[in-house]
């Protein structure tokens, strides 16, 4: 046989029998992935591709996508109703009117005895727009307790709360198609090609052509750090120090857009003043970045036509999250990239549909980005909705990190959690046992019956997933796209927007709150809502959202009588002047004081303990942990450390060691690299009883995420590297 570049074997797929291939959008990532499944003759799901013509992911899809469709028939899925009296007992079967009812009876028993607070309700970013609307409207027009949210608390968070600080309301500004008119990309804490693959082509695309500088902010050397024209390796939990001392040099030079604040901007002299303090040497004193970086950084931002920022996790998931987000926003309003093609603060998203629940869920208040602090807001969705305004409450109430804090106070007795895991992904688990151990009642509602927390549910909700279902789902870049229905749930189990609906009828006495039973018709609902709202998506349905494989909002009923093409509806917020979300129209610049109040490293615990996603899994590995190759390329929690630093202490690669922080220990194997300093170890989160038994449960002040990235840690090495395997295996058991 011959080998070589003449005489390669073209490369051959094999024929799984697909006779119809169906639409969906990935149900992984924010990145929005148009995705088509293969069904083969007996109706079996067999097979993923990419989209050619939606213009997300032009054909492609990333190691996750390519897998998608075995997750229909992956182990562990709930199959049938499940009830039991006490979280330790065994379960019973139950049907769906029982399991309904025992929802509904336990929920007004505890409100009744506690008050109507003592419930709580969490969801998620992995369902379908409209299912997080009638969930929406479930848990504040009937049930009626404040304490309800998602767990994009853990993710998005920071980013909506420097949004609606700076521009007076969430929804980011840009688009994918940025990257092909910037000169100057700042990714902040974002990995792209681990973290949203497609993007990353989109990015490195658009780079190719136009050769912009790309530098990247973050501690670890990430893949996109290694891909990058300057790298920043910042000391952890200082990016707001880094900002300060980029517009310090701005504005020290003359280098703002004078006119662009002047037309759009209120606070200039305020954050002047603070800027002012932080010279690129005192900055780099706490930043660790030198002080000719800091300038020549600046300068090339502030200098470039068109300068665009990015950030994921590495801003979002900090102490100084929300204030991150906001020098974000600071630094691209004085530069007057807001709004233009390539310049644009552009936050990328984590969960497939954490735009949907940022938009319809009403966990932020009410449908739609409407405040429940806000009188007229009530009253619409009151009258709307055919419930008493009064009922709603007049202040936003927990997040879902103080939900399970407050629960172990004893004041929440009751608890609903929709498709998450908090038992894995929430930090300090040890706390997060203790507080579910102690509920009157928990429900499960997951496509999967072995999620850590239905350990202590005692009414199990089997649902179907991702693609067994119907709706849209928002990207990153505000694009709305369909999933089709491309499988069914299996045994007795049902698409959420079913049990919701079901849920609905034993809270809605008289019927007096209509529920519509399919997407499409609550797409018109939510629809009607939108008419002249930042996020207006009166112009859409699910045919024409089909047809454009996405339409971003906001693409108005007007826009589409004028005969304009969906592609080009919304592609960029504020792209005129004044026309922030603020009563005057004008964005704030918000100086941002520096204090340190996160967790660092110390004489006890002396290494950095940074945490993250890695290409091959999703979340807490509920549906990756199940999926061939998914699993088989990273099947063991490791954690990876600097070779100097495991030559003094006496640590081989490969070796077992235990990870030690004030709150527990975990034991991984060491991968020894250049990634991480000598100070820092880097541990993915996904594996249970692994990274969040360590992690610190210190939030942001405004958004309430936590920060995962910032705790201290020592090091132990293990004598016994036998038992070490041993309990590093048990921590992959679900
Ligand atoms: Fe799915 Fe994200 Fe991968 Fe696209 S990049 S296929 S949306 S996981």
């Amino acid at each position: 046989m011959l080998f070589g570049r003449n005489h390669k074997s073209p490369i051959t797929l094999a024929d799984k029998g697909v006779v119809e291939w169906k639409y969906a959008t990935c149900g992984y990532c924010s990145t929005g992935c148009s995705i088509e499944v293969g069904l083969n003759a007996a109706g079996k799901a067999v097979a993923s591709r990419g989209v050619a013509d939606a213009d997300v992911n032009r054909g492609k899809l990333c190691l996750k996508g390519l897998a998608e469709h075995q997750i229909f028939a992956a182990p562990g899925r709930g199959t049938q109703p499940l009830m039991r009296t006490h979280w330790h007992d065994a379960w019973q079967p139950t049907d769906w009117n029982a399991a309904t009812a025992k929802l509904h009876d336990e929920f007004r028993r505890i409100q009744a005895k506690y008050g109507r607070d003592s419930v709580a309700v969490i969801s998620t970013g992995q369902l379908l727009t409209e299912e997080f609307y009638t969930l929406g409207k479930l848990t504040r027009g009937l049930i009626g307790t404040n304490n309800y949210d998602g767990n994009t608390t853990l993710c998005m968070a920071s980013a909506v709360s420097g949004y609606k600080r700076s521009f007076g309301s969430d929804g980011p500004p840009g688009s994918y198609e940025d990257f092909s008119h910037t000169d100057c990309l700042i990714a902040w804490g974002s990995n792209l090609p681990e973290q949203h693959p497609i993007i990353y082509y989109r990015l490195k695309d658009a780079q190719e052509q136009r050769r912009f500088p790309l530098i990247v902010v973050d501690p670890r050397v990430t893949m996109l750090a290694q891909m990058a024209d300057i790298h920043l390796p910042l000391t952890p939990g200082t990016d707001v120090v880094l900002q300060n001392a980029m517009m310090h040099v701005i504005l020290k030079e003359g280098l703002e857009d004078k006119r662009y604040i002047e037309a759009n901007c209120n606070g200039i002299e305020e954050l002047r003043a603070e800027v002012a303090k932080w010279d690129p040497a005192t900055a780099s004193r706490i930043c660790g970045i030198d002080e000719e970086t800091i300038r020549v950084v600046a300068r090339l931002f502030a200098k470039a036509p068109a300068a665009m920022q990015i950030w994921t996790m590495g801003i979002n998931q900090s102490t100084h999250g929300s204030d991150g987000v906001v020098g974000i926003n600071n630094l691209a309003l004085i530069t007057g990239n807001v709004g233009k093609p390539g310049g644009t603060p552009l936050s990328i998203t984590g969960q497939c549909n954490a735009m949907g629940t940022r938009e319809w869920s009403s966990c932020a208040g009410l449908p739609n980005h409407r405040l429940l602090e806000n009188a007229q807001h009530r009253q619409e969705m009151g009258e709307f909705w055919n419930v008493d305004p009064e009922f709603f409450p007049k202040q936003l109430g927990l997040k879902q990190t103080d939900i399970f804090k407050v629960m172990e106070t004893g004041k929440i007795k009751g608890l609903w959690i929709i498709a998450t895991n908090p038992m894995s992904s929430l930090p300090d688990t040890a706390r997060v046992r203790k507080a579910m151990e102690q509920l009157e009642f928990c429900c499960v509602q997951d496509c999967y019956q072995d999620t850590e927390c239905n350990q202590y549910a005692h009414l199990y909700l089997p649902a179907g997933t991702w693609a067994e279902k119907h709706g849209v789902m928002t990207n990153t870049e505000r694009r709305v796209n369909l999933v089709t229905p491309v499988a069914t749930p299996p045994g007795e189990a049902q698409p959420d927007l079913w049990i919701f609906n079901r849920v609905a009828e034993k809270f809605n006495e008289g019927g007096r709150v209509k529920f519509p039973e399919n997407a499409a018709d609550i797409f018109l609902e939510m629809r009607e809502l939108s008419k002249g709202r930042l996020c207006d998506i009166t112009g859409m349905d699910h045919d024409l959202i089909h047809k454009h494989r996405g339409v971003q909002w906001p693409y108005t009923a007007e826009q589409a009588a004028r005969g304009e093409a969906p592609a080009t509806g919304g592609v960029r917020l504020y792209t005129e002047d004044a026309t922030f979300r603020f009563p005057d129209g004008r964005a704030k610049l918000i100086p941002l004081p520096f204090t340190v109040n996160y967790e660092g490293p110390d004489e006890q615990y002396p290494f950095w303990l940074n945490t993250g996603r890695l290409v091959e899994h999703w979340h807490t590995r509920t549906k990756t942990g199940k999926v061939g190759n998914n699993n088989k390329f990273s099947p063991i929690p490791f954690v990876e450390m600097n070779p100097d630093t495991a030559a003094e202490l006496g640590i081989r690669r490969g070796e077992y060691i235990r990870l030690v922080s004030r709150r527990s220990d975990a034991v991984v194997m060491a991968q020894l690299t250049q990634r991480v300093r000598r100070n820092m170890v880097f541990l993915p989160f996904h594996f249970h009883d692994c990274a969040n038994r360590l992690t610190i449960a210190l939030l942001d002040p405004y958004s309430r995420q936590p920060a995962f990235k910032q705790s201290g840690v020592r090091i132990e090495k293990i004598a016994n590297q036998h038992e070490a395997a041993m309990l590093s295996m048990e921590m992959r058991q679900f």
